[in-house]
């Protein structure tokens, strides 16, 4: 189909398998089960090999079912390139993998996915030097910066406690000194908000979450926006830097991360996810407003003692969400008023369902301070603003007015 047309974020996910060449007149792309790609010539394999020819060899380096959802991400990122990745934390650890020797710099937001922050520690006990720190305000992320600095990494909206990261600052002092800004989008996905725009060069989605949507597939990706220029960057090794600048880093993340270290999505996982983010815009409206209307209630409740959802006028952070973000996310965390027992609460709850993922179509709920970030100790949680009562909430696509119910017949059945 030659139509180079520019179309909206759905249309343009919809059709893009269509827009490739088609196998069978199928509109999904097919799942590709064989591991190896064979040649009629043997010449062809070799300059496949060597890069000379685009193509497939072996599974653990890509698949054309992979390869079909990579394009659907990049589109979705407005990139240039994205590698798939079995899950979320295998396109982070990517960055670690690949990216990183001992000796260098990295600064972290201190507000992070619990997996994320037990990574930074690994990394710090294999000689790279990690600096935690507010990414709220810029102030910090600039004061923490060394001539050693390779990136600074930030979620959008911090998973669980909804801190809105200084986006476009970070942005703008990243391109000022060279750095590359590396943004984890999960929490917000393509939909609500494209860090390129604030100048990420590379952007991490844990597929698993809102854009697969369904909570059966683990997947994760990066992308690379085209902003950071590679050739810049010190830690690219020989063999790549014979590659033009734009495809460095990628190579580079696709040979060191992906086939050296094999946390390749398979096929199957693969279409399922490309199935789920067909949706996500329609997800994504639903998840949203949900998401308001019950964190409007509960913060309204004498019996809770705070609310943390971006889209609320109480919100530290909520004028730059709701200037950087099309709505504040389907994820809010609260606390109960301390006579109230959060697992009493949480059982007499009859839809939010006690499970640890997020961005599913059902509302999830789980007591973070027991579970998810139970590992890193009391002071470590304080430290990034987690009470031992807090309850994170991801909101499906449920009845607006039946989630109200649930979560307030909940609050009059416990206190
Ligand atoms: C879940 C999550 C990840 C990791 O994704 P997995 O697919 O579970 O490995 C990374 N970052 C954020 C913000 C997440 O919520």
């Amino acid at each position: 189909m030659n139509d180079t047309k520019h179309y909206g974020f759905t249309t343009t996910i919809l059709h893009n398998d269509r827009r490739k060449p088609i196998e069978q007149g199928s509109l999904h792309k097919p799942i590709h089960t064989s591991v190896t790609f064979g040649y009629g010539d043997a010449r062809q394999l070799a300059s496949v090999f060597q890069g000379k020819e685009p193509g497939f060899r072996y599974g653990r380096q890509g698949n054309p079912t992979v390869a079909a959802l990579e394009d659907k991400v990049t589109k979705m990122e407005d990139g240039v390139a994205t590698i798939c990745f079995a899950t979320g934390m295998g396109a982070i650890g990517a960055l670690f993998q690949a990216l990183l020797k001992a000796g260098d710099h990295i600064v972290s937001s201190s507000f992070l996915f619990g997996n994320t922050n037990s990574l930074w520690n690994t990394a710090a006990g294999q000689g790279v030097d990690v600096s935690f720190v507010d990414a709220t305000d810029v102030a910090n992320v600039e004061a923490a910066l060394k001539p050693n600095t390779r990136f600074v990494f930030v979620e959008t909206i911090a998973n669980p406690r909804t801190q809105v990261a200084d986006l476009a600052r970070i942005g703008a002092l990243c391109r000022e000194r060279g750095v590359l800004f590396v943004v984890d989008n999960t929490m917000t996905t393509p939909y609500l908000f494209r860090p390129k725009n604030v100048g990420a060069g590379l952007v991490v989605n844990a597929l698993t979450k809102s854009i697969a949507g369904h909570g059966i597939a683990l997947g994760g990706a990066l992308t690379d926006t085209g902003l950071f220029d590679w050739a810049a960057y010190p830690n690219i090794a020989p063999n790549f830097r014979k590659l033009a600048p734009g495809a460095q880093g990628m190579a580079q993340v696709r040979a060191k991360a992906l086939r050296d270290f094999g946390a390749s999505l398979g096929p199957e996982a693969a279409h399922h996810i490309a199935v789920g983010a067909e949706t996500l815009a329609l997800r994504m409206e639903r998840t949203c407003a949900n998401a308001l209307a019950l964190a409007t209630m509960l913060e309204a409740d004498e019996r809770v003692a705070a609310v943390h959802y971006p889209g609320l006028a109480s919100h530290p952070q909520h004028q730059i969400a709701s200037e950087l973000f099309r709505a504040p996310g389907s994820l809010f965390s609260f606390e109960l008023r301390e006579d109230i027992d959060c697992f009493d609460y949480l059982n007499r709850l009859k839809l939010g369902i006690p499970a640890s993922n997020l961005g599913d179509t059902r509302t999830l709920v789980i007591p973070v301070a027991h579970t998810i970030f139970f590992e890193m100790g009391a002071e470590r949680r304080a430290s990034m603003g987690i009470a031992e009562s807090l309850i994170r909430v991801s909101v499906g696509i449920e009845d607006t007015a039946d989630l109200l119910d649930d979560f307030g017949g909940a609050l009059n059945a416990t206190a």
